[in-house]
């Protein structure tokens, strides 16, 4: 039984609109869900991802209007790091965030910068042989385009306090300097630490989880290992776009486990993924109050497919 790797990476916006306008105009991610937060349904959540919407690519935002930023410590994730494929695709990007007005810091291998409200981002020439899971914009070849997660990076008091579980518990293994990697049949992630000991605040900019992919049919069972390795998760949560349990590692940091599947195609057609908002049997009776309160977005692909995919 081995985790595939991140499943998606929660975090949250003040600004949906401006989010929405980085995360798909500038970074050309997909926006492949528009929903809303399961345990606060006045709130967004949106899904950026590949075309296809695929574990291992999801980056997804909470939206509370007005929030004041959170500032990473102690127990939260501080950097997302994604794959591209070559030292040409960080030219590439070094060049487009420049046009954008965004600095970026670029390191050997690895490309740093931050988006409009100051969540740490970080591109990386990939070493994996695992599937470049991109999506498809006007602008940015798909040689160059994002490929997916690489992996996240949490500041910890005593990153050592967590191994443990996660080796034994959660079957990571080292990689590097406080480094570990959680890699299945088909992908993998690194999960390293950075040393802060101050506490951290959640706010806009901030991660809110990192979730880990299980197959469905080992979900329970990782339940059952991680109150084994002494962690507290959650009942499994039907999800509808898949099912999840939520613990906190020895760190802090706040992990889901969810399975792969049964994925955002389950309630719209892929071609027309994050069009409209999308809303789980449970919450549709709230759609006319929900479509009234939440910030109004544009359709990123209005237009059409086709058009997208003229590159
Ligand atoms: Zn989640």
């Amino acid at each position: 039984m081995r985790l595939e790797g991140i499943h998606h990476i929660t975090a949250i916006t003040a600004d949906a609109r401006r989010n929405l306008d980085f995360y798909t105009r500038v970074l050309g991610l997909r926006l492949v869900k528009k929903t809303v937060n399961q345990d606060d349904p006045t709130a967004y959540h949106l899904f950026y991802a590949d075309e296809r919407g695929s574990p291992g690519a999801d980056l997804t935002f909470f939206e509370y209007p007005g929030m004041e930023r959170g500032r990473p410590g102690a127990g939260m994730v501080h950097r997302i790091v994604w794959r591209v494929a070559s030292h040409d695709a960080l030219a590439f990007w070094e060049g487009r965030l420049r046009r954008e007005g965004i600095a970026a810091t670029r390191e050997d291998d690895r490309l740093r910068f931050g988006d409009p409200e100051g969540l740490g981002l970080e591109l990386r020439v990939s070493e994996t042989g695992d599937e470049p899971l991109v999506a498809m914009h006007p602008e940015i070849p798909e040689a160059v385009a994002l490929q997916g997660f690489d992996g996240v990076r949490a500041y910890s008091a005593d990153p050592g306090r967590s191994r443990r579980f996660l080796e034994e518990t959660l079957g990571f293994a080292p990689a590097g300097a406080a480094g570990f990697e959680a890699r299945g049949a088909r992908r993998g992630s690194v999960y390293a630490y950075d040393l802060i000991a101050r506490p951290g605040t959640i706010g806009a900019g901030a991660v809110h989880h990192v979730a880990w992919a299980s197959r469905p049919e080992d979900h329970p069972a990782w339940r059952t290992r991680v109150i084994q390795g002494g962690g507290r998760p959650t009942p499994i949560i039907d999800r509808f776009y898949f099912r999840s349990i939520y613990f906190r590692e020895p760190s802090g940091v706040l992990f889901e486990i969810a399975t792969i599947g049964p994925g955002f195609a389950i309630d719209e057609p892929a071609e027309r993924l994050g069009e409209r908002l999308s809303l789980p049997p449970a919450f549709e009776h709230l759609r006319v109050e929900l479509e009234r309160a939440l910030t109004p977005l544009p359709s990123p692909r209005a237009g059409g497919d086709a058009a997208v995919r003229r590159s």
